[in-house]
């Protein structure tokens, strides 16, 4: 029988790859991401409404929610929670700020500003997206080659 190490396991962080995720579990991360925004939220740290229609934003926040789930495992060191507050939360409060001004809309490629459109609804942009996917898969992980072995 194993001998117990008396140390709770650490959670495995959510995948943070969202190029990677299969259309059957892109609704879902989304809406986990949607949670830790909330989430966010309610620790005074508003995210922009618009936060899931710009790439880059869903992943640097996917990013940033499995870097939360290793700072705060149960064998993490104190400094790794605060280190995530610091480097990544800060700091993408300071990338964001131009998008907490979008106010519900964003402006066409071809006419900034002058016809702004209105930002999709969450549910209905998750959806295109999962279907996208569908259509679009992403490739298949590769195999690490293996490592050569020292003579
Ligand atoms: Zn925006």
């Amino acid at each position: 029988m194993p001998r117990s190490t008396g140390s709770a396991a650490a959670p495995a962080p959510p995948p943070w790859d969202l190029d990677r995720c299969p259309a059957g579990q892109l609704a879902r991360r989304y809406a986990d991401l949607q949670a830790f925004v909330t989430w966010l939220g309610a620790q005074d740290i508003p995210a922009p409404a618009c936060w899931y229609t710009h790439g880059w934003l869903v992943h640097r926040l996917a990013a940033l929610q499995a870097w939360r789930a290793r700072a705060y495992a149960p064998d993490a060191h104190p400094r790794d929670a605060a280190e995530w507050w610091v480097v990544g939360v800060a700091t993408l409060q300071r990338d964001w700020e131009p998008c907490l001004a979008h106010d519900g809309r964003h402006p066409p490629p071809d006419a900034p500003w002058d016809d702004p459109a209105p930002i999709p609804e969450f549910g209905a942009f998750v959806e295109a997206r999962v279907r996208e996917r569908a259509e679009h898969p992403p490739p298949a992980p590769r195999a690490r080659p293996p490592r050569p072995t020292p003579p």
